[in-house]
């Protein structure tokens, strides 16, 4: 992991830093990154995306809710989401995070939003991806997306982060249950005892996650911007006739925008993840920390402004 990564994660705990974002980020730079601080004005991009041929996923920014009510709260916000996307008739599915919905506060608290959520969805013909988030969280978050299967619940599925040690026996394990998992490298500070720091190790270990979960039953979101990945994907399938239809490439908004374009042209699905809200700061340090040349973005802005 490079020390410029590492500092704006770190950085980002920092109140004054918050302060200071939260203040001027939005103007600056975090609209690149974010469809909007409301669902009303996410809409339109998500109509816009779709529109361009790309599939979309929303999320309402937060993590971390400590307030049980809050989280009752959360759940009546995406329960208008889903409502919304149906009536707007967008090809547009969530993905949420778990301690959005309380997990910090408990964990069946989270399991029990996040059930109704999925029901809900499920009646709308919808789909419910749930966020990998920092490391402590992964045994609870792949524990309830187990018990969700197990009950009978078929438009969920999960993250795998290929960065940790454990993501190989985590797919692993999962596999009998033919998931639908989005695989991605990992964006939290995670220490060198449980993942791997260097970027390389990192990309060897997200092929060796890729082939296996093509290999299988199931779905498998290839979520990353890396072309030489999204590449490998394609002659892997191709090489072993996997269908297009058990993949799809993952991107974010306001990230290699033309890639996602020319990946749709050629004929593969892919979804364009669009989050909203006011909680956007920690999203956007991650975006930062992913790329600091996006932290020079931001003050070219500023400078600007
Ligand atoms: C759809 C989607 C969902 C995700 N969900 C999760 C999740 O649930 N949990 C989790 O831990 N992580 C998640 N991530 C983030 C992920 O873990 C990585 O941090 C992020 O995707 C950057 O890694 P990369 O695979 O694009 O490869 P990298 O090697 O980091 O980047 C490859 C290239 O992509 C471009 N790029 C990458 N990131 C940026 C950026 N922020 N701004 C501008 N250009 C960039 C650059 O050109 C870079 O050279 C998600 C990512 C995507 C795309």
């Amino acid at each position: 992991m490079s020390a410029l990564r590492s500092l704006i994660l770190a950085a980002a705990d920092s109140s004054r830093m918050q302060r200071f974002v939260r203040r001027y980020g939005f103007r600056l730079g975090a609209a690149r990154f974010v469809a909007g601080e409301s669902l009303d004005a996410a809409v339109p991009v998500l109509r816009r995306l779709n529109d361009q041929g790309l599939l979309t996923n929303t999320t309402l920014l937060g993590e971390g809710v400590s307030d049980e009510a809050e989280t009752r709260a959360v759940v009546d916000a995406y329960r208008e989401v889903l409502d919304r996307i149906h009536a707007e008739a967008l090809r547009t599915n969530v993905a949420l995070k778990l301690t959005h919905l309380g997990l910090s506060i408990d964990e069946e608290v989270a399991r029990c939003n996040l059930a109704e959520l999925v029901e809900q969805a499920a009646q709308l013909g919808n789909f419910v991806r749930i966020d990998m988030e920092e490391s402590r969280h992964v045994d609870a978050t792949l524990r309830i997306y187990r018990r969700l299967r197990e009950d009978g619940h078929e438009n969920v599925g999960a993250v795998l982060q290929a960065y940790l040690f454990r993501a190989e026996e985590d797919l692993a394990a999962l596999l009998p249950l033919a998931p639908n998992l989005r695989l991605v490298k990992g964006a939290y500070l995670e220490p060198p005892e449980i993942a791997y720091p260097r970027k390389a190790d990192v990309d060897a270990a997200y092929v060796r996650l890729l082939e296996t979960s093509l290999r299988a039953d199931g779905f498998t979101a290839v979520a990353t911007h890396d072309e030489t990945l999204i590449e490998h994907a394609i002659s892997f399938a191709d090489e072993r006739g996997i269908p297009k239809e058990r993949f799809q490439f993952q991107m974010l908004y306001g990230v290699r925008s033309r890639l996602q374009l020319d990946l749709a042209r050629r004929g593969f699905d892919v979804l364009v993840a669009t989050p909203y809200g006011p909680e956007w700061y920690r999203y956007l340090m991650r975006r930062l920390a992913e790329r600091p040349a996006n932290v020079l973005f931001l003050l070219r802005n500023l400078v600007r402004a």
